[in-house]
Parts: C-alpha cells; sequence; structure tokens
C-alpha cells in the first residue's frame, strides 16, 4: 500500500508469495470440477440410496468426509464447550477425548477414573445386556452411542434404539449416533441406522465410514448424515451450521477417495465387500467357536467383528498381557475403553484366516495348559 502510495505508476512484480500464480489450464480444473460436481452428487446419492433406502432421507442431508473420526470432531464443533455429554461405557475413545478437547469434559477423577463432567453410561457386561439403563441416566445436551458397539459388538436392537429415541425426545438431547460398523449386522430385528426407529430425524446425526464396510481405513472417506428436522431449541435446523462448518474447516473428501467410494457401491463393487465382510464374519465365527469350547464367556462376534471375552474378577490388563505373553496374540484390554471394560479383552476378527486358525490353536493349547484357571474364579 505504501509502495503504491509512493510510485503510483510502478508496476510491482510480486516475487514473495510461496505459491504458484499461473491457473490450472482450463481443460484440467473443468475436468476436475466436473468430475469433483459429479462424484460429490453421485457419491451422496448413492449413500442415500444404498443406506437409507425408505427412510426418505435425501442427497442434501448426507455430508461425504475424509472418515466417521474426523466427522465425531467436526460435530463436537458445532457443539463447543457449553453442553454436557454422555457416552457409553466401554466406548470407541474418540468420543471422550473429543470431550476433552473441546472443553465439555470437565476434571479427571483418579479414583473413579472418569471426568467428572461426563456421563457414563454403563453397557459392558452382560447384566444389562450391553444396552445403557436409561432410567439411571441423567439428562445431558448430548448422547454419543455406537452400534454395534465398538468394543463389545452388541448391536443395539430395534426395541433399544426406540428407548434411546424416546429418552432423546424426551430431554431434548441430540443423538449422535455412529454406524461405523452397520454393515456386520446380521440379526434383522437389529436396525443398521438410527433413522430406521421413528421420530429419530428430530433427534439424531449419524456418523458413518467407509473404514470397515470397504477396508477404507488409509484411503480416508465417511459420512454424515443431519437431517433437516433437527433444530436446536430456538428452533433453528442444525443442517445450516453443520453445512458452515464443513465448507469452513474442511473442503470435502479427496476425489480419489470419492472415486473408490463410488465403485464401493457399484453392485460389482458392493458384492465384492460384502464377500469381505462374511470373511471377516467367519473368522469372528471360529474365534467365538474358539472361547466356548475353552468355556469361556464371549460376546459380540455375531454382529459386528469384535469379541468380547470375560475373565471375571481379573484386570483386562493382566489378561491382556498373559495372552501376549504366552500365546504372542496382540488384543485389547478393555480398561482402554473405558473403566466399564475391565475383566473384559476385546479380541478382533480382522485377520487372515490362517492367522484365526493359528491363533485358536494357541489359545485352546494355553487355556488347556493351565487348566481353565479361569473357570475356577466364578
Ligand atoms: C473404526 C471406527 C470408526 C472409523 O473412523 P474413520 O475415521 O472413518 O476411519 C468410527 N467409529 C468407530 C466406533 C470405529 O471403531
Amino acid at each position: 500500500m505504501e509502495h503504491a502510495n509512493k510510485y503510483p505508476h510502478a508496476r510491482l512484480i510480486r516475487l514473495g508469495v510461496g505459491d504458484t500464480t499461473q491457473p490450472i489450464p482450463q481443460v484440467i480444473s473443468s475436468a476436475m470440477a466436473e468430475l469433483v460436481e459429479n462424484a460429490m452428487q453421485a457419491m451422496r446419492k448413492a449413500i442415500a440410496e444404498t443406506f437409507y433406502k425408505n427412510m426418505d432421507i435425501t442427497s442434501n442431508e448426507i455430508f461425504v468426509s475424509d472418515g466417521a473420526q474426523c466427522d465425531i470432531s467436526r460435530v463436537q464443533m458445532l457443539f463447543g464447550s457449553n453442553v454436557s455429554v454422555a457416552v457409553q461405557d466401554p466406548s470407541f475413545p474418540a468420543y471422550v477425548d473429543s470431550s476433552v478437547i473441546i472443553g465439555q469434559a470437565g476434571n479427571y477423577d483418579e479414583k473413579k477414573c472418569k471426568y467428572k463432567k461426563i456421563v457414563y453410561m454403563s453397557c459392558g457386561s452382560s447384566d444389562n445386556n450391553f444396552f445403557p439403563d436409561l432410567s439411571k441416566v441423567p439428562r445431558t445436551d448430548v448422547i454419543f452411542f455406537c452400534s454395534p458397539n465398538n468394543p463389545t459388538g452388541h448391536a443395539a436392537s430395534k426395541a433399544e434404539l426406540e428407548r434411546l429415541v424416546d429418552f432423546a425426545r424426551h430431554n431434548g438431547s441430540i443423538i449422535v449416533y455412529d454406524s461405523a460398523y452397520a454393515s456386520y449386522i446380521s440379526d434383522h430385528s437389529c436396525p443398521k441406522s438410527i433413522f430406521e426407529v421413528p421420530g429419530a430425524k428430530e433427534v439424531a446425526i449419524e456418523v458413518s465410514s467407509f473404514s470397515k464396510l470397504a477396508g477404507f481405513t488409509g484411503v480416508r472417506l465417511g459420512w454424515t448424515v443431519v437431517p433437516k428436522e433437527l433444530s436446536y431449541s430456538n428452533g433453528f435446523p442444525v443442517i445450516h451450521d453443520y453445512n458452515r462448518i464443513v465448507c469452513t474447516c474442511f473442503n470435502g473428501a479427496s476425489n480419489i477417495a470419492q472415486a473408490g467410494g463410488l465403485a464401493c457401491l457399484s453392485p460389482q463393487g458392493y458384492k465384492a465387500l460384502r464377500s469381505t465382510i462374511s470373511y471377516y464374519m467367519d473368522n469372528a465365527k471360529i474365534l467365538v467357536d474358539t472361547f466356548t469350547s475353552l468355556r469361556l464367556n464371549v460376546y459380540g462376534g455375531k454382529n459386528a467383528p469384535y469379541l468380547w471375552v470375560h475373565f471375571p474378577g481379573s484386570k483386562s490388563w493382566d489378561i491382556f498381557n498373559e495372552i501376549l505373553d504366552k500365546t504372542h496374540i496382540l488384543t485389547v484390554p478393555g480398561r482402554g475403553f473405558g473403566y466399564g471394560g475391565e475383566e473384559f479383552i476385546r479380541v478382533s476378527a480382522f485377520a487372515s484366516r490362517e492367522a484365526i486358525f493359528e491363533a485358536s490353536a494357541r489359545l485352546k493349547k494355553h487355556f488347556h495348559d493351565i487348566g481353565y484357571r479361569y473357570l475356577l474364579r466364578r
């Protein structure tokens, strides 16, 4: 500015900025724009048609993204620090962690191993059939809910989700429903989307992902559904804010990922990924049979690629270490998913069939060798 005032007739040459200056040749940019525009529209439409058939979700209520975990953080930006949240205990760590980062969680209570301002909905054991007793859950502004649940592998039934939706409607809460494992559900009584439940559109956002659906954990592709019926207590539609956040903080999923996503939802693509899902679920069955034959209490593995194995009276880290040391099998201690995961380990069916057979053989040998020690503690 100063320079321009001083030398009004000089033609300044800018060699200071570290960015390219020439436009992308039109033949390329128009091809890209067309592809992105078409891919984006096609993607949203394909998602609506594949996963939300008969639920009356339109493509403009679907936001294609770089993954569900990223969407969880963007949804948190929508809410800000001044809201109360509830999470399942145990659950995928992203809900609690994003809540801590944005400032909703309050201080950590060392004794209880919980954040003071987060409501933990206990659902880690067969005592309440892996679904929280909502009569004991206080009202919160936001409820994070994942089904099929990671880590327990439990898929909520239609009746359970109806109770959850009623609970949210009664309390004026928003449910953030994570359906990352919906494609693993085999039980027909378990909804694959929260929007199968009547009335859910006024209270729920759904985040989902191609990561487990199609092995896209590294490609990065997911989506979030924000129904136009969902509004804040002052009547303002949430979809407008979410659109603003997505456009401000994130410029959409890469078109390479979206091209892959479109291929996933083509008839051949979808068939191929269903076959991979069956492969994993056959793995899960082998593992379930293995733990059952060892007379251990095993849950999950029917509607999700995770098994949740109970060792009553034991600490999950001890079991984890014992299995790692004695069988060289890596599992996850349930405690890593919250206080409610103590006494459990999570076993994943994401592996080759050879690895599953080998793991099965080692587990059988180990638990035979120790003479079913864990059974005696019950
Ligand atoms: C793996 C997983 C995701 C996937 O997140 P992406 O960011 O899409 O990879 C989301 N939610 C849960 C519960 C998961 O286990």
